[in-house]
């Protein structure tokens, strides 16, 4: 036993060569979270700018609108028209918020944003931290494989190719860190007479507007949210839109019935029973219709054609494991760790809790507990889901499954804190209304309680003037890059308000 005089030694952190694949939310968050503990950086990223999913891309994977092959070409996977379904005031980074750019050209300031909205604050959080130094763009990950030769500690051959110039190269790295997503690789499914469907079939995946859907009849496979949100889309120019569920009874939530009551041109059927050459698909219940197109919004797989582990993780129906704490693979770790790989959390607050656990481990800061113990809790979180009937596929579905865990997890593992309890009011009060009324929630944002109400004069009261520092500091390149990118959002809002006068 020490005496009382006895101080700790200081703690020796190591600095590791890091290299981070994907620039999307996960990828910049863990980001910072690995600079912000000293490690050297890098931020491998195919597209040519930072955003991921909210980089909006008006191509598509023309050549495979199903998005059968892996990996896609196009990454992204947002449609045009789409506003946010979290509130923005709790989709911040937790020391640079999401405000609202009141009377700022080509921004969006309300609650529900159009997506460009989250591009534009993603770009200002990598100025107003210095991140985009560490990003390579246009810079394809085509494998992470162990470096050879094996040395005591394992590190990492990165093999990449710039999308310019073709250039490739393979570099060491002593960590990496995948962030990748996982929504770009579309789970399509298996239904009779696919094959032979000869008129159009897409992924939602590959669905950007409704104007090449015009006079047309469009089946929809599946309707979650981004089902029920697409349709209302297409339904501007299409002729008839059906959507189609395993359970009618189910899916006739609020929202459906008075999505169906208001628009006469969407229909509600049962599912697909097969599709016919001539264009005739037959539902379950043997009433049929002749479409034009067939669209599945039906999910996404995640897909990590890069990554050589010899086994020791896989992907087996949307489980990718295993993943201690949906992170670590336990004999890999820490040196491989995944960011993003859990579904229906707030994002990036959970996304920056994993990155600085990551950050922390591998800076020495933090241990983790022995392989077998990591395998254990995994297999026990398999197990506990297995009893309480949660399919296999929704093994990283941790927002609606364990939400305590969720919120706990930063706090766990890295002191992290823990989101608000009026932001999580306001997340579960979006969920409320986007099951009561998916047309009209994002707009009806005058019924917050007073926890809420409070926690946004804090809000504001905090993040204001934080940002306002920030913005005295962007440079003038960022302006020139921020108002290019206003003319394109201007182009668009008016394209879509075209469209909704039609
Ligand atoms: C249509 C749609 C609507 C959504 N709406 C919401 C919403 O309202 N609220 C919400 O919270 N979430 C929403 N999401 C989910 C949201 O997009 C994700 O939670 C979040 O953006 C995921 O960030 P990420 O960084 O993990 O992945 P991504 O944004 O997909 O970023 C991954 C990045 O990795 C890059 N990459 C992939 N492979 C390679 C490689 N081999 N080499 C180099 N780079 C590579 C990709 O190009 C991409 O930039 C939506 C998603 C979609 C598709």
């Amino acid at each position: 036993m020490g005496s009382a005089g006895d101080t700790e030694p200081p703690l020796q952190l190591q600095s590791k060569n890091v290299c981070v694949v994907g620039a999307g939310m996960a990828g910049m968050a863990a980001a910072r979270e690995l600079q912000r503990e000293g490690h050297a950086v890098t931020v491998m990223e195919q597209s040519a700018d930072v955003g991921g999913q909210w980089l909006y891309d008006p191509g598509t994977d023309g050549e495979d609108p199903l998005g059968a092959t892996e990996p896609v070409r196009v990454p992204g996977s947002m449609y045009a028209c789409l506003r946010l379904i979290s509130p923005r005031e709790a989709m911040g980074f937790s020391d640079f918020q999401f405000l609202p750019r009141h009377g700022v050209a080509g921004r969006d300031p309300r609650r529900y944003p159009v997506h460009r909205e989250m591009y534009c604050y993603l770009r200002e959080f990598c100025d107003a931290f210095g991140l985009l130094d560490a990003v390579r763009l246009n810079t394809r990950v085509l494998r992470v494989a162990p470096a050879m030769p094996a040395s005591s500690t394992r590190q990492w051959a990165v093999r990449s190719v710039h999308l310019g110039d073709r250039n490739e190269k393979e570099e060491v790295f002593d960590a990496v860190a995948v962030a990748t997503g996982h929504y770009s690789q579309p789970k399509l499914p298996s239904i009779k007479g696919m094959a032979e469907w000869r008129r159009r079939q897409l992924h939602s995946h590959s669905y950007r507007t409704p104007e090449p859907f015009r006079g047309e009849v469009v089946v929809m496979v599946g309707c979650g949210d981004s089902g029920k949100d697409i349709a209302l889309d297409v339904r501007r120019a299409a002729k008839e839109v059906y959507l189609t569920a395993k359970s009618t009874e189910e899916a006739m939530t609020p929202a459906m019935s008075k999505m169906l009551a208001k628009h006469a041109n969407l229909h509600l059927r049962p599912q697909i029973d097969q599709l016919h050459a001539d264009g005739r698909v037959v539902f379950s219940d043997g009433s049929s219709v002749v479409a034009d197109t067939v669209m599945y919004c039906t999910v996404y797989t995640y897909s990590f054609p890069f990554l050589e582990t010899c086994g020791a993780v896989t992907i087996d129906d949307n489980r990718v494991g295993p993943l201690f704490e949906h992170v670590f693979p336990p004999s890999l770790a820490p040196s491989l760790s995944f960011i993003g790989i859990p579904r229906k959390v707030p994002i990036p607050w959970f996304f920056e809790a994993q990155g600085r656990w990551v950050a922390q481990v591998l800076s020495g800061r933090r241990a983790l507990p022995p392989e077998e113990k990591m395998l254990r809790s995994v297999e026990e979180h398999y197990r506990a889901r297995d009893a309480a009937g949660v399919p296999k596929r929704y093994t990283h579905d941790i927002g609606g499954v364990e939400p305590l865990k969720m919120y706990e997890f930063g706090e766990k593992y890295c002191d992290f804190r823990r989101i608000e309890d009026w932001q999580r009011e306001l997340i579960l009060s979006g969920i409320a209304g986007m099951s009561q009324d998916m047309e009209n929630f994002r707009d009806r944002t005058d019924d917050d309680s007073e926890n809420v109400r409070k926690g946004l004069q804090r809000w504001y009261g905090l993040a204001a003037p934080a940002q306002a520092q920030h913005d005295q500091t962007v440079s003038t390149k960022d302006h020139i890059h921020m108002a290019a990118a206003e003319v394109e959002v201007d182009v668009e809002v008016q394209a879509m308000a075209e469209l909704l006068v039609n």
